[in-house]
């Protein structure tokens, strides 16, 4: 069984959308008195409070706050788990100090078992049924329909979104997309997106420009906002009308790039998986890649290649493929960049030599081999994942076989895989092979 979210849209009645925006409200003071608890005891006692010292005061707590008795007991428990959440990131380094939450920046709450809550639907639009709230109209598309388990209440964008977890039958999951035994490699790029080759056919596919022919509109915005009275919270200025009227522009832009961005991720790893379980790419740390420049001459330069990095969505294609080769028990495959130094070798000699930046076309001075320089270094990718793994001859420049099955990452889960799985991202090393597997 394999766990997998399905996310719509709420359509809730004036009534009951005002009742929903309460129970928010109750969840946020919930989650600021969690933190208040663990700051106060902590600074005045030197104690520290654990989860579950909280989650066993809710019982005595609804005895003093009646208004909570409304709301489901297993929601305040996730919304304490959060608050535990907050502080074990910062205990571990991983995140600042936990902050008491305005409305604004509280999105909503959590079911954390089927029990408190009822959809009607299978998979295409349907309606929910929240206890002590109501029914509610959804609208939405599930790619795949299960066995509801947990459910999200979010409330982003002035608008209520329900994000189930759904636990899906193997065989319907290996089967909802199209699985063919090719091996492919790809090369991400910032001129050419996706450079692709199967050793029989290559491609390129032109990078997008989203955030590029957004900026025009964006600065627009950014000088018309300067001209209008910006909030201060320091000096108790609350911001205009006019000025918050611009900022919600200045979102929906944001908003519609990195919709944008989505849907191309989507629609070219969908084209990728379909014909081919194996997909072989160049290992890429974007994070790193895509640093500021501290000084010097060529920061405006490295601030614009880190926008056509982002801006193509490299860390996303990649993630995306995963979970997409994950449904169909597919093959992801890092190649050591360093070591085989794809865009630097000839895929039909072996021979290196370096290229600049600039230099598009892989000519060989050994060989005569011309190629588009992003399909030749796919097609070096190629060779190395058929040498190295297939066993057919002798690795391409005695790359060491450091390869290692490591567990993926589940991509969703319950409340208790949240904490566990969520914030900690696998760590491979050069020439990790990942094996998705699916979550049980
Ligand atoms: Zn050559």
């Amino acid at each position: 069984m394999a766990l997998r979210r399905g996310t719509f849209k709420l359509y809730p009645t004036k009534k009951v959308n005002a009742v929903l925006h309460y129970h928010r409200k109750l969840h946020k003071d919930l989650y600021n008195a969690a933190v208040s608890n663990r700051i106060t005891s902590y600074k005045k006692f030197g104690k520290t409070v654990s989860y579950f010292e909280q989650q066993n005061c809710l019982p005595d707590f609804k005895d003093v706050w009646t208004e909570y008795k409304v709301i489901n007991s297993q929601a305040l428990q996730a919304t304490l788990k959060r608050v535990d959440f907050a502080f074990q990131r910062f205990f571990k380094g991983l995140g600042a100090y936990p902050k008491f939450k305005s409305i604004r920046h509280y999105s909503g709450w959590t079911y954390p078992s089927f029990t408190g809550w009822k959809v009607h639907s299978n998979g295409d639009n349907g309606y929910l049924e929240l206890a002590k709230i109501g029914q509610i109209q959804m609208r939405g598309k599930a790619r795949l329909w299960g066995h509801p388990k947990a459910l999200d209440i979010v409330h982003r964008h002035g608008e209520w979104y329900a994000s189930i977890i759904l636990e899906i039958d193997d065989t319907l999951l290996k089967n909802s997309r199209p699985s063919e035994n090719g091996t492919i490699a790809i090369d991400l790029g910032c001129n050419d997106a996706i450079a692709w080759t199967n050793g029989e056919e290559n491609g390129l596919v032109r990078a997008p420009r989203f955030l590029r022919s957004s900026e025009q509109k964006n600065k627009q915005l950014g000088k018309a906002k300067r001209r209008k009275r910006a909030p201060n919270f320091k000096k108790k200025i609350k911001a205009s009308r006019r000025w918050k009227k611009t900022q919600n522009q200045v979102s929906k832009l944001n908003r519609k790039v990195a919709n944008q961005r989505q849907d191309f991720v989507h629609q070219e790893t969908t084209r990728i998986i379909s014909g081919n379980s194996t997909v072989v790419t160049e290992k890429l740390e974007v994070k790193k890649m895509s640093a500021k420049a501290k000084k010097g001459k060529r920061k405006r330069q490295k601030t614009g290649l880190n926008k056509s990095i982002l801006d193509v969505g490299m860390g996303m294609i990649k993630d995306a493929l995963k979970a997409k080769l994950s449904d169909i028990d597919g093959l992801f495959v890092e190649v050591p960049t360093r070591k085989v130094k794809p865009s630097q070798t000839c895929p039909k000699c072996r021979h290196q030599e370096k290229k600049t930046l600039d230099q598009r076309t892989h000519v060989c001075n050994n060989c005569g081999y011309t190629q588009q320089r992003d399909i030749a270094s796919a097609e070096v990718m190629l060779l190395w994942y058929s040498n190295n793994l297939q066993g057919l001859g002798t690795n391409l420049l005695d790359v060491d076989d450091s390869s290692s099955i490591s567990p993926t990452r589940k991509t969703a889960g319950t409340m208790k895989q949240l904490g566990r799985v969520k914030r900690q991202k696998p760590q491979l090393t050069d020439g990790d092979v990942e094996t998705p597997s699916s979550t049980k």
